[in-house]
């Protein structure tokens, strides 16, 4: 099988059209989405229809999307952010609220796990920063790599004979008895430096994982994230890609 991962699109839809086009060149047969679907721009439902009509099977609960239920407590974020939510909340539809609620924390595949921020206490969305967040991680796989999110930072962190090292791939070959944790990036906000969206092709079979960076039409979400009224920093931000 042949997935893009897909994650923290925060509905920024431009970003998210620009990585589904691109994935379509890989004739991928599944998604993957590490979860952010929701939160920061202004296209919420819109991102919400184009995952939906993608239909990954395999798919957990970001901190926004549990924000927005109600199934993160708002002081889990800092003001900006639960602004952000409450905004999001506001827009969707009970269809949508009632989509983001059949989300779960976590998901155990044969030869993958995805969770959005780690595996211990996946409901507190801790974040992986570097390796040492990693290897906390790494200790409670019981598959050869794990999928997250959160960090909006794309970058693969392997654990093989009791060393852990970093990279930013592009592309890599899966070793299947040593572990990865991988990060995608994000699709709709990233925070590494490079403002292109971010997603990821992981082939089980080839046993490869590619992360990808695509353009995207940057101005027209900024223009949609100030007609909707919603703070500057946020359209901003993404031309930085911080
Ligand atoms: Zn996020």
């Amino acid at each position: 099988m042949r997935y893009a991962v897909i994650s923290d699109i925060h509905s920024n839809l431009e970003a998210l059209r620009a990585v589904l086009m691109d994935s379509s060149s890989f004739k991928v047969d599944n998604f993957i989405c590490a979860g952010d679907i929701v939160g920061y721009a202004a296209s919420p439902k819109e991102c919400i229809a184009a995952v939906r009509s993608v239909c990954p099977k395999i798919l957990i609960a970001g901190n926004h999307d549990y924000g927005v239920i109600e199934l993160l407590d708002l002081e889990y974020f800092n003001e900006r952010s639960r602004n952000a939510v409450l905004w999001t909340k506001g827009v969707l539809s009970q269809d949508d609220l009632d989509y983001l609620k059949t989300f779960v924390l976590l998901r155990e595949e044969a030869k993958f796990t995805i969770v959005h921020g780690s595996l211990d206490n996946p409901g507190k969305f801790h974040y992986i920063f570097g390796r040492g967040d990693a290897y906390e991680t790494v200790e409670l796989m019981k598959t050869p790599v794990c999928f997250v999110g959160h960090s909006h930072v794309a970058e693969i962190f392997h654990f093989r004979e009791n060393k852990m090292t970093r990279s930013t791939g592009p592309k890599i070959k899966i070793e299947y008895e040593d572990k990865y944790v991988i990060n995608a990036g994000s699709i709709g906000q990233p925070r590494d430096g490079d403002p292109r969206a971010s997603y990821a092709v992981y082939d089980d079979e080839e046993g490869t994982v590619e992360i990808r960076r695509v353009e995207y039409d940057i101005k027209a979400a900024q223009r949609k994230i100030m007609d909707a009224g919603l703070p500057l920093w946020l359209a901003s931000r993404l031309a930085e890609g911080r």
